[in-house]
């Protein structure tokens, strides 16, 4: 059985002998395991990154960024094989695991131009004699703890800023999917990073934990669901670390009755069912308003959803593969058999899905639910699959409310023709990222990513210049070079500037 290893700093002893199953989605069996680290691991891990972060950080940003270049420059000319990878241990298809990739090259383009993103503030003058500027310093010794769902977009989003600003970084990747970041951190080092600036430690809870109560760990960025993003956020906040903790989602696409339908059938069918449904932004609730709307709307999805193919990974034709494991397809399936129990009419069933050849893979076909109301679990709940939920409005502000109140506030987004819906709609949806004609409201690499409510705790978002502050700490400077006379002021007095 193949090993999946950690990537660590020479010389640092691997220790826990715990592992993990990875297994092959199309398959549906175990492909490999990987080593599960333990504190006594990290410990080594910290040291080596303390010993490595001063050398980095005394690094001009303009030569960290040249190792991001070069970076980048590698992870396309290894696209192909990274694209595989993902795939064999993910289970999305391999254009969109090339997305997943290309999503957090973006990044690491956003940190190519870290030396402009790190200059400071200057105001000259501020009191008689006196200048006052201000620098961003690296954090020193950061953290990442990343999901299944995007095994590279999400690591690159935190190690490309974290280490371009100047910090050692550890990732905990997700033990499901784990081969990605250690062969990116591999990238990274052909790429020209001094050993022991970027370390990946596999794990689970154990090292999560050990990550969160280490002093020498000065800020810890985590996405992953919402329960264990709070559990994240307020553990390492009591030890007194920086924590940006994304969560869950339950992203809602509202349907205005001027909106194109095809259009709309087009892109919700994406969004809904792509990555079978495994994105924190996809788009599995959706809010047509008027009975009309949804009825029309409801007759154009039917033979739409019918036209999907689900495939093996690898299989160039298929729209979406397996799920990740066969824990998660059971629980997707739970809860369409709970939509079903709580009332909800199931339009189109995915259950029971078998692809001829791989029919141990963990697959599950499209879904359809109408009818579904907010007192239902399986609304107010993520299902992470694929499987798309019609809740009927009767109007613009009914259509409003419902994103609004749902404790999640990821994503969401509106399609309409009237300008004057989209601006209302975007200036009062109390969400964090909102697409207008837009089903995936990703923002772009050098604005920031980040939910609202139960969809990230921390006031930080994710990458662009958030991220850059995130990743460094501010300090400020006041200077006054005295003429050698002797200034009169009065010490006892707060000095002020009037
Ligand atoms: P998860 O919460 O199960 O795991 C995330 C990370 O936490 C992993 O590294 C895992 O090892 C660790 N972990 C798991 N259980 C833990 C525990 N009890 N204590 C400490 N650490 C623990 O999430 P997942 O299933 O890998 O990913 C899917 C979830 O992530 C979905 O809820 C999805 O919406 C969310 N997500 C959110 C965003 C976002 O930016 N908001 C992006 C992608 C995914």
């Amino acid at each position: 059985m193949r090993s999946i290893p950690h990537f660590l700093a020479p010389g640092v002893a691997v220790s826990g002998n715990r592992t993990s199953d990875v297994f092959d989605p199309n398959a549906g069996s175990v492909q490999a395991q990987v080593t599960l680290g333990d504190a006594a691991l990290l410990e080594r891990v910290v040291a080596a990154a303390q010993a490595a972060q001063p050398g980095w950080a005394a690094t001009n940003p303009q030569r960290r960024a040249r190792v991001m270049f070069e970076f980048k420059r590698l992870v396309e000319a290894h696209m192909d094989e990274l694209a595989h990878l993902l795939s064999s241990e993910h289970g999305k298809v391999i254009a969109d695991s090339k997305g997943d990739i290309q999503r957090g090259l973006e990044v690491i383009e956003f940190a190519c131009g870290i030396p402009h993103a790190l200059k400071g503030e200057y105001t000259q003058g501020a009191g008689p004699g006196i200048d006052v500027y201000s620098m961003r310093q690296p954090v020193g010794i950061g953290a990442g703890i990343t999901p299944f769902n995007f095994p590279a977009m999400i690591p690159l989003w935190m190690s490309g800023v974290a280490l371009a600003t100047g910090n050692a970084f550890i990732l905990k990747p997700s033990e499901r999917d784990p081969s990605v970041p250690v062969r990116l951190a591999e990238l990274f080092l052909e790429a020209g990073l001094p050993e022991g600036v970027l370390q990946v430690v596999q794990g689970d809870k154990e090292m999560v934990d050990a990550i969160l109560d280490h002093p020498g760990i000065a800020a810890v960025s985590f996405v992953g669901s919402s329960d264990i993003a709070h559990y994240v956020y307020n553990r390492g906040v009591a030890a007194g670390k920086r924590v940006q903790a994304m969560g869950g989602a339950k992203n809602h696409g509202i349907v205005m009755p001027d909106a194109d339908l095809d259009q709309v059938v087009n892109d919700l069918t994406g969004a809904a069912f792509g990555s079978a449904g495994e994105r924190c932004m996809a788009l599995p609730v959706v809010v047509p308003v008027t009975d009309k709307t949804a009825n029309e709307l409801r007759e154009a999805l039917i033979p739409a959803i019918a036209k999907l193919r689900v495939g093996v990974s690898t299989d160039a034709d298929a729209h979406y593969g397996p799920v990740v494991n066969a824990a998660h397809k059971a629980r997707v399936e739970g809860w369409i058999a709970k939509g079903v129990e709580e009332g909800a009419e199931l339009v189109v069933d995915g259950r029971g899905f078998a692809l001829q050849g791989h029919e141990q893979g963990f697959f599950i076909g499209p879904s359809l639910f109408d009818r579904v109301t907010t007192s239902m679990e399986s609304y107010k709940e993520e299902i992470f699959g694929p499987v798309l939920q019609m809740v009927r409005a009767g109007s613009f502000e009914e259509a409003l409310a419902l994103p609004s109140q749902h404790q999640y506030g990821n994503g969401v987004a509106i399609f309409t023709r009237n300008g004057h819906a989209a601006r209302e709609f975007a200036h009062r949806v109390n969400v964090g990222m909102v697409g207008i004609n837009v089903p995936i409201p990703v923002p772009v690499a050098y604005h920031s990513f980040g939910g609202w409510k139960r969809s990230a705790f921390g006031d930080i978002n994710q990458h662009g210049m958030e991220g850059v502050r995130f990743w460094t700490k501010t300090k400020t400077i006041t200077q006054r070079w005295p003429d050698g006379s002797v200034d009169g002021g009065n010490a006892f007095v707060i000095p002020t500037m009037g």
